[in-house]
């Protein structure tokens, strides 16, 4: 069964579940975040933005080519 990841709309809290394809709008309906009790959720499309640090990532300014932002490369 594929792994559902939902994410909470008010808090951010991440639900992962599995559920069949057909099971899944059920499962989705019936999600309640443990954190503030919504029942918003949105999809998470893991694979692209690896889940792990909630912070934002650190800026590429060290280790950068170049100090202007722009690369003449
Ligand atoms: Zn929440």
């Amino acid at each position: 069964m594929p792994l559902y990841e939902y994410k909470c709309a008010d808090c951010g809290e991440v639900i992962e579940f599995r559920s069949s394809y057909d099971k899944k709008e059920e499962m989705v309906s019936s999600l309640k975040c443990k954190n503030c009790e919504s029942n918003e959720f949105t999809q998470v499309f893991s694979g692209m933005a690896l889940t792990g640090s909630k912070s934002d990532p650190a800026p590429p300014t060290s280790g950068g080519c170049c100090s202007g932002g722009m690369c003449g490369i």
